[in-house]
């Protein structure tokens, strides 16, 4: 036996009794004959303590070992004395007092230290090395915590009536506006079966089956370009729901969030229950994203009125072309250094603008690039619109309205690092609802689908389809939450001929049609219910929880920001034998 307990289970309520543990050596210390050493399992640490009254074999062993040594240790549990105990480690009333210590296994020295929760060693050596990497409190606290959101998810949607379902990861291509992972076919020479960049087609075919209400944690594969925060495998709680509307989709959900929150995380707090729900024109309008961040405010604000008769040339111009001037105030700076300001602007102009007039509020009066442009009664007008007041600095966009919100909103974030307005332990979720159904390419001149080709346009404006495609709202919703996009879905299409129309006006012949989506069509004629879902990414969410900076530290083995897995060396070459049986010739 290895074992008789984990080494974070023992309490002061063990004491006396003899217990053996199995674990790594976190730290060693030596304190006048005495060896101490924290052992470590997946369930926490203990200290055990080497008395130099121990067999001399004992002695030997003990002598030699170094850190990250897994080791059997027997022994007894007992109180720290009166003052020794140590208050931040959960075992830290008591210590085991060792009988014997086997070593089980040695280490080497280690690439970087795992006794700490700091990253000492570069990304791509700890990932690298992610077995070690995984052994820190730190990042086995995020795998736990992955665990306890899956489980809670599971569990919920169990409770709901929810069955869980699993669907094929070699398919066919799963269009959500990335490019596919291709696998060859050994059997079918020249064919490709395509890796899901979600389970669509399957959870709405399982929706015609007749298996209402299922769920699935889903991995998902996209062929993206990897820059930011992206993998090319990611997991999502994939659902699906038949003779559902929109808002009984977001009920769900909504409740499945707002009831997990606190138990997986009880330091998060929700925003606001129930969640806010905006349009997606509204909050462009308010917060220049459609996915805001809504723990601080700082709204964009429409000030076009106040200077509809303003002497300002970059004011004047600004209307005349039909354009907007809208602002932010930014709290406590007014007296935001020359310096800054310029980088403030370069910012700006990243953004699209094409320049940044400020006001600054001052106790002797305004200041800033735009101060000696504007009329008392402007400025007057401007504090009570806005509610500024001394000591803010008033941020303006002049431009046509779409590029003064992507501004403003860029910058509102800017002032948010910069300021720190936002909580780190508020979770502020909303819904983002009435997204456009169509969006134009200018590029390839051609309309594309806003979110997946099998989304439902509101039935209210299909006659617009033909004359006014940019007009046409869908029935798809965002889950947002601190600036992230942390879910979307939408109620889908059922019906043969509207499906139909939608590739027509992506452009698909209709052999393309049937080649990609001819199962889909022909499904739509054997009955298919009304239905809807949606897809919470689970990797962003574990990242807020767990206050990471990116999804790689929530997923055990990520690729790195080139999408290499750098510890197995992939992707890589294969052999030639396996390239022939694909069928398969390099150029
Ligand atoms: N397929 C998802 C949905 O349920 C969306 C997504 O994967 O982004 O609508």
């Amino acid at each position: 036996m290895y074992r008789t307990h984990t080494c974070g289970e023992l309490r002061a309520s063990h004491a006396g009794q003899t217990v053996t543990l199995s674990g790594w050596v976190h730290r060693r210390r030596d304190h006048g004959g005495v060896a101490f050493f924290d052992l470590r399992d997946r369930t926490g640490i203990i200290q055990v303590t080497i008395n130099p009254d121990l067999a001399k074999e004992t002695l030997d062993v003990v002598s030699n070992v170094r850190f990250e040594w897994v080791l059997q240790i027997e022994g007894i549990v007992q109180k720290r004395p009166d003052g020794m105990a140590n208050p931040k480690m959960e075992t830290g009333e008591i210590e085991i007092i060792a009988k014997n210590v086997t070593v089980l296994n040695p280490a080497k020295t280690l690439p970087f230290m795992v006794s700490t929760d700091t990253d000492l060693a570069d990304e791509n050596t700890r990932l690298k090395y992610r077995y070690l990497d995984l052994r820190r409190e730190r990042m086995t606290r995020n795998m736990v915590l992955r665990h306890k959101v899956i489980k809670f998810m599971r569990d919920y949607l169990d409770e709901q009536g929810f069955i869980e379902i699993e669907t094929p990861i070699m398919f066919k291509a799963t269009p959500e506006g990335a490019r596919d992972y291709l696998v060859p076919s050994r059997v079918f020479p020249g064919q490709f079966y395509a890796l899901p960049q979600s389970p669509q087609q399957l959870k709405q075919l399982l929706m015609v089956a007749g298996m209402d209400k299922y769920f699935q944690i889903a991995r998902c594969f996209r062929d993206e370009d990897l820059r930011g925060d992206r993998q090319p495998e990611f997991t999502q709680l994939d659902l699906e729901m038949s003779f559902v509307h929109r808002d009984d989709v977001l009920a769900l959900v909504e409740d499945l969030f707002t009831k997990m929150i606190p138990a997986v995380t009880p330091n998060k707090k929700l925003l606001s229950a129930p969640w806010p729900k905006f349009s997606y024109l509204e909050v462009l309008e308010k917060y220049g994203s459609d996915k805001p961040d809504l723990r601080f405010g700082m709204e964009l604000i429409d000030v076009s009125d106040i200077f509809a008769k303003s002497e300002f040339k970059v004011f004047q111009s600004a209307l005349a072309a039909g354009g907007v001037i809208k602002c932010i105030v930014a709290p406590r700076s007014a007296d935001m250094s020359r310096k800054e300001v310029d980088a403030l602007t370069e910012v700006a102009k990243t953004l699209g603008a094409k320049g940044m007039p400020t006001i600054a509020i001052t106790a002797e009066g305004v200041k800033g690039s735009a101060a000696k442009f504007v009329t008392t009664e402007e400025v007057e007008a401007l504090k009570s619109k806005t509610g500024a007041g001394v000591g803010d600095l008033i941020v303006f966009a002049t431009d046509e309205r779409k590029v003064a919100n992507k501004v403003l909103g860029g910058l509102r974030l800017w002032f948010r690092d910069k300021l720190n307005l936002a909580d780190k332990d508020m979770m502020a979720f909303a819904w983002v609802v009435d997204f456009p159904f169509f969006a134009y390419n200018e590029e390839s001149k051609a309309w594309e689908s806003e979110h997946h080709p099998f989304t439902m346009p509101k039935m209210e404006d299909l006659p617009k389809f033909d004359t006014d495609p940019g007009e046409v709202l869908s029935d798809a919703y965002d889950m947002v939450c601190n600036g992230y996009e942390t879910a979307s879905g939408s109620i889908r299409i059922h019906r043969r001929d509207i499906q139909m129309k939608m590739f027509q006006m992506l452009g698909l012949s209709d052999e393309d049609i049937q080649a990609k989506f001819g199962h889909m069509l022909e499904a739509f004629e054997y009955g298919a219910p009304p239905h809807g879902g949606m897809a919470p990414g689970i990797d962003r969410l574990v990242m807020l929880l767990a206050d990471e900076p990116n999804i790689r530290e929530v997923i055990a083995f990520p690729k790195n920001q080139a999408g290499r897995d750098v510890m197995a060396d992939a992707p890589s070459a294969v052999e030639p034998k396996q390239l022939k049986e694909l069928h398969i010739k390099f150029e």
